[in-house]
């Protein structure tokens, strides 16, 4: 059988741990005896982030603005127990968010469905992707304990020597807590782009959610910059591809969210994203069904499994017991990786290939064979989990 040729280079990014161990057999297995492909290797082992000072990370972030789709392992975020396992120079940045600030990018979580595990909600019948605005609010906010009576004043000093302006945010007459949060009109604005850019990609609509009936001004500008984009980029765009641009009040969507079928992008601001993704991550089962990809306004696209690198499993599998791992999120990484790569290349067997490889490790889980993780929560229970490898196997076989 002569292999499938895919044109341009994609970038892929190694990781860590058993993500590691599972990415290889992946590409030994699922890709390489398929596919006759160029790519461009960055390896983000802890040890080599270490030894290069973390170069590595940066110059993977810059392949993706080169090559355009990126592919990533996990990859750990080292704390201080990290720092002496790998006797680290120093505490690296997560590298997650080195590339996202680099890609100045959104990430978009989406869950993977197969027969044999029900969502929790039973209206759900397609996935429910929800892009989180990663900038701003609570999450880069100033904090004061107010131990008494007092007045707490909100101020603004413009740069240029404008006038300053004030408002009074309470009269304390006892002790009590304060807050102040922002955002960037640039953010918003960019975050807006990558939920249009996802939506029209996957032809889904796009849901927007606030609170703009309370927050008059915060609120309201984040629904009329989405509003601004939309009218002047996408309208026309959505109404060709039979798209719809939906906004309503967050706590209308949540209530809709319950009784919809599902099949649309949630944007939801950073607070509503965060907890929104957990909620709706673990009604659709488990954490290796669920992919993540990084959109970049610029165009840039970079794929990768939502889980960490499943630590627990890894030292199990250095100790020599067996282990079973679920690589169907690192698996989606490369087909997601493959079907852009094809689309921009103009290469529909590439396309065809992803699809094919995600039918087969659909219909794997479908036909009883799979991990634990999947087995906790299958109907109906399979005889016994299969072993990281044997997964694999399976879905090799049936590719
Ligand atoms: P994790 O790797 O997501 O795993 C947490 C637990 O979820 C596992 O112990 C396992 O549960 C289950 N699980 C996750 N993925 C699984 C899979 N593919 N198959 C079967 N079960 C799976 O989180 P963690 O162990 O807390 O974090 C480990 C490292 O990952 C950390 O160093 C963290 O920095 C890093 N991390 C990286 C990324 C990323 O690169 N995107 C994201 C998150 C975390 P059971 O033990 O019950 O089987
Ligand atoms: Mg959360």
């Amino acid at each position: 059988m002569s292999k499938i040729k895919v044109k341009n280079r994609i970038v892929e990014i190694d990781g860590d741990e058993m993500t590691r161990i599972m990415w290889k057999m992946v590409k030994d297995k699922l890709l390489f005896p398929f596919l006759d492909m160029d790519l461009e290797y960055y390896d983000l082992h802890l040890s080599k982030r270490d030894q290069t000072d973390d170069r590595i990370t940066h110059d993977a972030a810059e392949a993706i603005k080169k090559y355009g789709v990126g592919v990533k392992c996990a990859t750990i975020t080292p704390d201080k127990g990290r720092v002496q396992e790998y006797n680290l120079k120093q505490m690296w940045k997560s590298p997650n968010g080195t590339i996202r600030a680099m890609l100045d990018g959104t990430v978009f979580r989406s869950p993977i469905l197969v027969k044999n595990v029900k969502p929790a909600v039973k209206t759900w019948e397609k996935p429910i992707i929800i892009g989180r605005h990663a900038y701003g609010d609570v999450y880069k906010n100033a904090e004061l304990a107010i131990p008494g009576p007092g007045k707490a004043e909100i101020v603004f000093t413009p740069a240029d020597g404008g006038e300053t302006r004030r408002m009074t945010v309470q009269d304390f007459d006892g002790p009590g807590i304060l807050q102040g949060i922002h955002n960037l009109d640039a953010s918003i604005l960019s975050f807006a782009q990558a939920c249009f850019t996802l939506a029209y990609d996957q032809k889904i609509d796009l849901w927007f959610s606030v609170k703009d009936t309370i927050s008059k001004t915060y609120d309201a500008r984040f629904r009329e910059i989405f509003s601004h984009e939309y009218e002047l980029n996408w309208k026309n765009k959505f109404k060709e591809a039979n798209l719809t641009y939906f906004f309503t009040l967050i706590d209308d969507a949540v209530a809709r969210v319950m009784k919809d079928k599902g099949g649309f992008l949630w944007a939801c601001k950073n607070y509503d994203g965060d907890v929104m993704s957990d909620m709706v991550a673990s009604a659709f089962g488990s954490l290796a069904m669920m992919t993540s990809v990084l959109v970049s306004p610029h165009g840039y696209f970079e794929y990768e499994a939502a889980h960490g690198t499943v630590q627990k499993h890894y030292y199990k599998h250095q100790s020599g017991e067996k282990t079973s791992t679920n690589s169907t999120a690192l698996i989606f990484a490369w087909t997601g990786g493959l079907k852009k790569r094809g689309e921009l290349d103009g290469t529909p067997e590439v396309v065809e290939f992803a699809k094919r490889l995600e039918e087969s490790t659909i219909k794997t889980i479908e036909n009883g064979i799979m991990t634990g993780d999947m087995a906790r929560i299958a109907e109906p229970k399979p005889k016994r989990p299969v072993s990281t490898e044997e997964f694999i196997d399976v879905i090799a076989s049936q590719l």
